[in-house]
């Protein structure tokens, strides 16, 4: 640390203030007196591995597109300790109206998509659960009342996590493969405990367009990453908390030109169209019809897998574990020549 700063600190101290008990940083702790090896072992703690992208999609489609949905209903506003009924009845209206008319939409152009159910949400909703899974959708993991993963011990963060499998398990009927971190809070144990429980993929990381290995501390993990962006949300677009400045800046329709922009240039790419979209933000009825239209044009549109998101990483696991044992098959001319 400079001598400056050194000088600097000591006479706070002096006079009694502690910057860190004053809600401030100590100043070797600022950022840009963090030594090398110490801002590298954050950035190398979960990274994008090689990419997974796969040289054809199932039946030679051009474009993968995975829908999902994060049925959080009621569990924000009780993880945010707003327990009246006000509040939550805008929950409820997820599950009694938006998943509704949502599975109607879904059922209509046959897409399956995939449902990330925090494990309360669950529990207030079991019929919800079945009526999916009926359907053919997937139900994964998505946290227990979606609580911030980064504010939790390692412990607590792992009962929450044993609990919600245990709970997504006996409602939906079988284990679940994946998860996404309630609002996307992923924490520095998560990519452990996903391998502790062997989990398939996760979906809440950005690190990329198409999927990808997920590396800790640089070595792969086998973990597969199906990424998401707030481009491709609903709820940055529409959310609104009238306690604070958020307010919608976004018609819906204009979402429709945006996630179409997204669709087409996946198309172009021959990728993955990933979308994460809210029942109680997506299903009212002025909104609902954005979905509406982006599915009647990708329905329109020849060469197109619509998948789960546990079917694109079972897919793309399948390709991977083929090519690794072609590969210990072939000798040595061989792999020289390939
Ligand atoms: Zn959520």
């Amino acid at each position: 640390m400079p001598l400056r700063s050194r000088v600097a600190v000591r006479n706070v101290r002096a006079i009694g203030i502690d910057p860190v008990a004053q809600g401030g940083v100590a100043r070797e702790d600022e950022p840009w007196a963090w030594d090398e090896s110490r801002w590298r072992r954050y950035v190398e703690r979960v990274r994008a591995g090689r990419s997974l992208k796969p040289q054809a999609w199932p039946g030679g489609a051009e474009v993968a597109v995975a829908i999902s949905f994060d049925s959080d209903h009621e569990t924000i506003p009780l993880r945010n300790r707003e327990t009246h009924p006000g509040k939550l009845s805008q929950g409820e209206y997820g599950a009694r109206v938006a998943v509704p008319r949502i599975l109607r939409l879904l059922d209509h152009h046959r897409v399956p998509a995939s449902f990330f159910v925090p494990a309360v949400s669950a529990l207030l909703h079991p019929g919800e659960i079945g009526t999916c899974v009926a359907a053919g959708h997937e139900i994964a993991l998505h946290g227990w009342i979606h609580e911030w993963n980064a504010t939790l011990d390692p412990d607590t963060e792992r009962d929450l996590l044993m609990r919600s499998i245990d709970v997504i398990e006996r409602l939906s009927g079988s284990r679940p493969v994946g998860i996404r971190t309630p609002s996307w809070d992923f924490s520095d144990h998560t990519l452990n405990l996903i391998r502790e429980v062997h989990l398939t993929y996760d979906s809440s990381l950005m690190a990329d367009d198409e999927p990808y290995e997920l590396l800790a501390d640089g070595a792969p993990t086998g973990i597969l990453e199906i990424p998401v962006e707030w481009i491709r949300d609903d709820a940055p677009y529409l959310t609104m908390d009238r306690h604070t400045g958020t307010r919608p800046y976004t018609p819906p329709r204009e979402l429709l030109r945006i996630w179409l922009d997204e669709f087409e240039q996946a198309y172009r790419e021959r990728g993955l169209f990933q979308l994460t979209l809210h029942p109680h933000v997506i299903g009212h009825r002025s909104r609902i019809i954005v979905l509406e239209q982006l599915l009647e044009h990708i329905a329109s549109i020849s060469g197109v897998f619509f998948a789960r998101h546990d079917q694109v990483a079972a897919y793309l696991v399948g390709l991977d574990s083929e090519a690794t044992t072609r590969g210990s098959e072939m000798t040595g001319s061989e792999i020289a020549a390939s």
